[in-house]
């Protein structure tokens, strides 16, 4: 199972800039990036091993909802948005949203988890901080490694 992400700082913030526009609306995006295997052995392939979701980018999505309370992203919106990151041989590791409450899937994300079963990253422009969680019979939060920022010339 998926029991880490890891995001660079400076893509954090960019969530967080994007939280607080949105504000109180709550803001989404899809990270894209690859997930790897660690700590398993290299000899055994099966479904216990430990994934981690590495971002490489964020693809900032509009939330059809328009809610302060939920996020929906357009059907067609999500198929071009899934079809350019494989086509760039990635894929979506996670699901981002930001809550004006604090950084917990609300019920409907439950719901929303069990179809999508990726990280979902979430940001609370109250408490301003981040959480990840994965759905893995109940929620479970897992753990969010930020690398240094990456100045790009
Ligand atoms: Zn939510």
């Amino acid at each position: 199972m998926i029991i880490t992400i890891s995001i660079s700082q400076q893509h954090l913030l960019d969530l967080e800039r994007i939280s607080n526009e949105c504000y109180p609306t709550e803001a989404c995006a899809l990270l894209e990036g690859t997930f790897k295997t660690i700590n398993g052995s290299s000899d055994v392939v099966d479904d216990s091993n430990d994934e981690q979701a590495d971002v490489l980018a964020i693809i900032r999505m509009r939330n059809a909802d328009d809610s302060i309370y939920s996020f929906r992203i357009d059907s067609n919106e999500l198929i071009n948005a899934y079809q350019e990151i494989s086509s760039r041989n990635k894929e979506v590791v996670g699901i981002f949203h930001s809550h004006s409450s604090r950084a917990y899937p609300s019920l409907t994300d439950k719901k929303y988890m069990e179809l999508n079963p990726v990280v979902w990253l979430i940001y609370s422009t109250l408490s301003h901080s981040f959480a990840a969680f994965i759905l893995e019979d109940k929620v479970v939060q897992i753990s969010l490694e930020t690398s240094a920022i990456q100045y790009q010339p």
